[in-house]
């Protein structure tokens, strides 16, 4: 990312919420659970899977997680009354993790529980570093009474192989991606090479040790390392699928059914867009730019040219 994207992307805080909301488009579904189905629809058309994300985090009032476990079944219901080739992603501090342990466990089991009566799945997003322990726990526990539950790694952080070699004993179903959350050195790798050879070397370590992998990535080069391991290891479609977000590199995707593999896409809905959005916009190495450009011409009084 140039320089200049890179100052944009760290002053998008004071963007304004309208412009945030414009330029993020591409990344939710919408606001509404239709949106989301018609989302999946068309992208199970194409022959990908998707994951669809109630977007909500960090809920401090336990009657907003009551709320979130009700959207999250009922979620888990139109999928199947759709007939839609998707799973579930939640985030723990969604289901009360900021609030007590206990709390989230229960909520989590339940919508696992549901999810299981519809031999469907649940994968556990995850959050930032103050959240990796109780997130592998949480896992640890409900995988003691449930299959059907996966997590998430972040090939950023220092700890994650010996996570990943703690996790190999309960079998785990894991998306393995770079890690998003700003981190600092003692607790993340800075340097993008190496989180890349983090992420093969924990990739392999998972797939020989049997566990099942998501390739959370849209970085080409891993995507190649991925193919790659596909072939040494001899793996078959019940061992491994890619994964990426709605509105990320369309034509990679594209490129990956193509080649026969199965991919999963990350489809967000809901009107709690807006942390998720800005987490999108600083990735992306174009659009922090637009921003800046939207606000000044706004500044200017050009509206025409200004989202609203
Ligand atoms: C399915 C899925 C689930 C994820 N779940 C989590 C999670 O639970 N916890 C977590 O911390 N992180 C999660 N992430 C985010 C992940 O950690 C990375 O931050 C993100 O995927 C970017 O890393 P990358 O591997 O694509 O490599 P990058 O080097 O960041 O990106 C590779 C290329 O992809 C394109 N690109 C990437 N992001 C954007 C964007 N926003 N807009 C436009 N182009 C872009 C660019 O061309 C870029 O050069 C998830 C990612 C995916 C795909």
């Amino acid at each position: 990312m140039a320089l200049f994207d890179k100052l944009i992307a760290a002053s998008l805080p004071i963007v304004p919420k309208p412009i945030v909301r414009y330029f993020s488009r591409r990344y939710i579904a919408g606001e509404r659970l239709e949106d989301a189905i018609q989302v999946v629809r068309e992208l199970n058309r194409e022959g990908a899977l998707a994951t669809i994300d109630v977007l909500g985090e960090h809920v401090s009032d336990p009657r907003q997680t009551e709320q979130a476990v009700l959207a999250y079944e009922t979620v888990l219901d139109a999928i199947e009354a759709e007939k839609l080739n998707s799973n579930i992603s939640l985030k723990p501090t969604q289901m009360g993790l900021r609030i007590s342990y206990e709390l989230c466990l229960e909520n989590l089991r339940r919508i696992v529980r549901k999810a299981a009566s519809l031999r469907n799945f649940v994968r556990i997003d995850m959050e930032d570093s103050t959240c990796t322990s109780d997130t592998i726990r949480l896992y640890q526990d409900l995988r003691k009474e449930f299959n059907n539950v996966g997590i998430a790694l972040q090939a950023y952080l220092r700890r994650s192989l010996r996570d990943v070699e703690e996790l190999l004993a309960i079998s785990p179903n894991v998306r393995l991606c770079k890690g998003i959350y700003v981190e600092p050195r003692e607790i993340a790798y800075k340097d993008k090479e190496i989180i890349r050879r983090n992420f093969v070397l924990l990739a392999e370590t998972l797939l020989r040790g049997g566990a099942y992998l998501g390739f959370a990535t849209h970085d080409e080069r891993l995507v190649w390392e991925g193919y790659r391991l596909v072939r040494d290891l001899h793996l078959n479609p019940t061992q491994y699928e890619f994964q990426m977000l709605l509105g990320v590199d369309d034509q990679l995707r594209r490129i990956i059914l193509r080649d026969g593999h199965r991919l999963r896409v990350y489809v967000p809905f809901g009107d709690q867009w807006y942390a998720y959005s800005l987490r999108r916009l600083r990735e992306n190495p174009q659009v922090a730019g637009y921003v800046f450009r939207a606000i000044f011409s706004r500044r200017a009084g050009r509206r025409e040219t200004a989202p609203c």
